[in-house]
């Protein structure tokens, strides 16, 4: 990406703010806004009114790509401070994207060939050269990961895409929680007079966390407007299992590191950590779309872990052979390197007679069942399924029912695992997007 596509972000210093709250969490920028020069009414009159619904990091990038001499950008978030989930992500360590080839990191989301166009203008490399531009350092982890640099925290992570964009001609409403439209098809919020825009863009997130503002609300608005929303599920999201009492009283928080899972013939490796409630971690969310799907349809679902996924079960079986030891628990910890939480596990979801046939045992070891009974909560998922169905939009994220209206994020019926996917996709659709909309003709 060249980067002269960052130049129009030079010397764009007003600001109008409407929450006091904004002030106190970016005081850096209130210094500026003593400085602040009026917009003249008459370059604006000549410009289009452009409104972002949202503000997390689909509408952030957008805001901070569009062309600000073109459109006059009103941004409304219902929260009183903008980016709460992508705080909420920081939490667990902000993955900011994830260093692949374009074609595996497309392979990541479903449907692909919606995503793809959308990646591939904009990279997990663009990303991090946007980042990088906006003085946010990354680094690459031994997982291929993509973190900001170690001094940096989640919130200095936002507030460096805040105070720019703080720094360009938008008008921030926060704390305006968009309710509808009225019957002339204007956007109604629940605390101020109706904006009148020529085009609107929804970024308002999927329906997981709602305590960060994306509670899914705006569905039903949609499909009162003839939209198909799908409904939302928990993805990437904890699974149920009925853990022996023993097991979990030993185990809970223990994580099975370096394991393989395969469900139908989906497979997936990893990490995963065993709670009260069942099953976490990246190699189970990795397939939990698919899990998901089959749950709608029968009460609960197999998956098979591979504790051993470095070695085959002949090498498996040799090393048992060449053991020379009494105790197959012994055999297991000492010469195969299994930790506790992992026999413990071989233990519950194996029969005892399985464990006097080292033949079989091993087989076991590479495929142990273990039954899933359900789906975590939504509102605990890192992210959801469901949202507007693609064929709602056109490939410019332009609704086909609704007139100059668009919606992109998390929003959308797309699914990714985790890994950096997410905030991948969703940058990716809000920079796409602002690039569309600046090379449209007046
Ligand atoms: C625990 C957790 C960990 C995560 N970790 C990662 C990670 O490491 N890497 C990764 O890639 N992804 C991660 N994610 C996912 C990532 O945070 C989301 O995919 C991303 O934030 C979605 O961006 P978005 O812009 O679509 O919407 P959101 O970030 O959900 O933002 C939508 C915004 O719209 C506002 N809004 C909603 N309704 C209205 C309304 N009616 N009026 C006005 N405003 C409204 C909301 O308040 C919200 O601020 C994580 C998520 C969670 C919950």
């Amino acid at each position: 990406m060249a980067s002269s596509l960052f130049a129009n972000h030079i010397s764009q210093r007003i600001i109008k703010i409407s929450s006091p709250e904004y002030s106190k969490l970016f005081h850096y920028n209130i210094l500026s806004l003593k400085s602040q020069t009026q917009i003249s009414n008459h370059v604006f009159s000549e410009m289009k009114k452009l409104t972002i619904i949202g503000g997390g990091p689909a509408a952030l990038i957008l805001a901070a790509e569009l062309d600000t001499t073109k459109y006059k950008v009103t941004l409304c978030e219902r929260k009183k401070t903008m980016g709460r989930k992508f705080l909420v992500a920081g939490e667990g360590g902000l993955n900011l994207t994830y260093n692949s080839s374009i074609e595996e990191l497309i392979k990541r989301y479903f449907p692909s060939d919606f995503m793809a166009p959308i990646i591939r203008q904009f990279t997990n490399k663009d990303l991090i050269n946007w980042l990088n531009a906006h003085d946010i350092p990354t680094f690459i982890g031994s997982s291929n990961r993509v973190f900001p640099e170690l001094d940096l925290k989640p919130i200095e992570v936002l507030n460096k895409i805040l105070g720019f964009i703080s720094g360009r001609e938008i008008d921030f409403k926060l704390g305006t929680k968009w309710v509808g439209w009225d019957k002339e098809g204007q956007l109604s919020f629940e605390d101020i007079d109706a904006i009148d825009s020529d085009i609107v863009i929804f970024a308002m997130g999927g329906s997981s966390w709602k305590v960060t503002g994306s509670d899914g609300g705006w569905k039903k608005l949609f499909e009162e407007r003839g939209v198909k929303v799908q409904p939302f599920r928990a993805a990437n999201c904890a699974f149920e299992i009925d853990w022996d009492k023993d097991f979990i009283e030993k185990h809970e928080g223990k994580p099975l590191k370096n394991i393989a899972l395969t469900y139908a013939n989906h497979f997936s490796t990893g990490e995963l950590v065993i709670s009260k409630f069942g099953l976490e971690g990246n190699a189970i969310y990795a397939l939990s779309q698919k899990i998901q799907d089959k749950l709608l349809t029968q009460e609960s679902v197999v998956i098979h872990l591979d504790l051993k996924p470095t070695m085959s079960v002949e090498q498996l079986r040799a090393k048992y052979k060449n053991a020379g030891r009494a105790k197959v628990t012994d055999i297991l910890k000492k010469d195969l390197n299994l930790d506790r939480t992992s026999i413990g596990l071989l233990k519950q979801f194996t029969a005892k007679a399985t464990f006097s046939n080292p033949d079989l045992l091993m087989e076991t070891i590479k495929s142990v069942p273990v039954t899933i009974k359900s789906a975590g909560g939504l509102d605990e998922a890192i992210s959801s399924l469901g949202g507007i169905a693609l064929e709602e939009v056109d490939e410019n994220f332009q609704c086909k029912k609704i007139p100059n209206t668009y919606a992109i994020g998390e929003m959308l019926d797309w699914y990714a695992p985790t890994g950096g996917y997410l905030l991948q996709g969703c940058f990716s659709m809000g920079f796409v997007l602002a690039k569309y909309l600046n090379g449209l003709d007046e």
